[in-house]
């Protein structure tokens, strides 16, 4: 805002904008980074007032429970830039697909959900629900056929992730949204693998987006986080009343961090989806390493979909080694600029073993099913420079020439 009081149209103005100034709103301070409002209530200048804003006929803000100055901020700079109407921010990725799922389902329902997904929310869909009477069908989400037979007359809500965790498989969002509307049912998309930079699920016609925002959109390893964004109606008639009186609300410290780390959101997933595909090129003809997994390549086996509905391949790379599970850990624990850790979109590479970690509580045969064999690594690409990470992995993968390794 200038002197005269004009503000331009967030809307009109493009993503690095959306990210560096969406959403901005300044004290009677006029500070130019964005103040953190760190406080449980708000003092009413009156009884009045007070009344007025319990009931709702007066705006303002009552308890951060409800809603938060800078919680705001990070809710509407990423409701701009995924193009949605409103969003609420929580406390974890797991907390904004919790929200999302209960919010809108009663017992009764039926949810259709694409197998291969993040272990918490399988945990949410195939054992927590159907404890609320709300029985789930998991299916084969590449295969549409498998979304339409699982469809029955009850089924309220579809949900995927896309590409997935950890093998990268790609899935048609647009496709999967036609059939959810077909049978009136909606369709929430976990986008975390993406990010709002390279897939916009809304604009190909899911109805509720969700984000750890714990990953790309922290992106420096520091706060937990998560995002439910969609149409204003079903976020301030359906999610709104169960967040505000279920309490899986962002701290404001929190949405003070993301709102600094959204600034460089697209600078970073650029940079590392560059860094990610250096090393799928350096992997992909390695002696010791197949099947390596990129969305951005022209072998993935959905390169068509991706071309679709994403602008760029991601950070994320997976692969295997030869040789199993002793050769996955004796060339992780080789490696020593990147990081043995679960997590991803962190401006330090990280490297995790889904068998023996994410995907530890799935049945060998279920993990067969997913493609998580035990020499399956997944790769999140940093900020670092790509010959120096390449060089790591190069260096870490000789560990494989001994004669015991490729035995196995
Ligand atoms: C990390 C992650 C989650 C859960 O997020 P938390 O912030 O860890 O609760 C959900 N879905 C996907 C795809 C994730 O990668």
């Amino acid at each position: 805002m200038n002197a005269r009081g004009q503000k331009p149209d967030m809307k009109t103005l493009h993503p690095a904008t959306q990210l560096v100034h969406g959403g901005t709103n300044r004290s009677q301070f006029g500070e130019v980074s964005e103040a953190l409002f760190l406080t449980q209530a708000y003092a009413y200048p009156d009884m009045e007032t007070a009344e007025a804003r319990m009931k709702g006929a007066e705006p303002g803000y009552v308890y951060s429970r409800y809603s938060n100055p800078t919680v705001d901020m990070f809710q509407q700079r990423i409701a701009l830039l995924e193009g949605a109407e409103a969003a609420r921010a929580t406390a974890s990725g797991m907390a904004a697909v919790t929200t999302a799922l209960m919010a809108q389902l009663r017992a009764g329902d039926h949810v259709v959900a694409a197998r291969a997904m993040f272990g918490a929310c399988l945990y949410v869909v195939e054992d927590m629900l159907p404890r609320f009477g709300v029985p789930s069908t998991l299916v084969d989400g590449g295969d549409l056929s498998r979304w339409r037979a699982a469809m029955r007359p009850e089924t309220k809500l579809l949900f995927l992730e896309t590409p997935t965790n950890p093998c990268l498989e790609v899935y048609d969002i647009a496709a999967i949204a036609a059939i959810a509307h077909e049978y009136g049912a909606r369709l929430v998309v976990d986008n975390v693998f993406a990010t709002p930079i390279l897939q916009k699920p809304l604009a190909l016609g899911a109805d509720c987006v969700v984000y750890s925002a714990t990953k790309h959109i922290d992106g420096h390893g520091r706060c937990l986080g998560g995002i439910i964004l969609g149409g204003r109606d079903l976020i301030e008639n359906e999610i709104h009343p169960f967040y505000k009186q279920t309490g899986p609300c962002l701290s404001p410290f929190n949405a003070w961090v993301f709102l600094k780390s959204l600034e460089t959101l697209a600078l970073r997933v650029r940079q590392q989806g560059q860094n990610a595909e250096r090393i799928t090129e350096f992997l992909s003809g390695h002696r010791h390493v197949f099947n390596v997994r990129y969305p951005g390549r022209p072998d993935h086996p959905q390169a068509d979909v991706v071309k679709r509905q994403m602008s760029g391949g991601g950070t994320l790379v997976s692969f295997e080694v030869r040789g199993g599970k002793p050769a996955a850990f004796a060339f992780a624990n080789r490696l020593s600029l990147i990081a043995i850790a679960n997590n991803l979109g962190d401006a330090k590479s990280l490297i995790t073993h889904p068998a023996t970690t994410t995907h530890q509580r799935l049945t060998p045969e279920a993990r067969a099913a997913l493609g998580v064999t035990d020499g399956l690594l997944r790769l999140s690409a940093g900020l670092e420079d790509a010959g120096d990470l390449i060089a790591d992995l190069d260096a870490a993968l000789e560990v494989l020439d001994s004669q015991d390794l490729a035995a196995e």
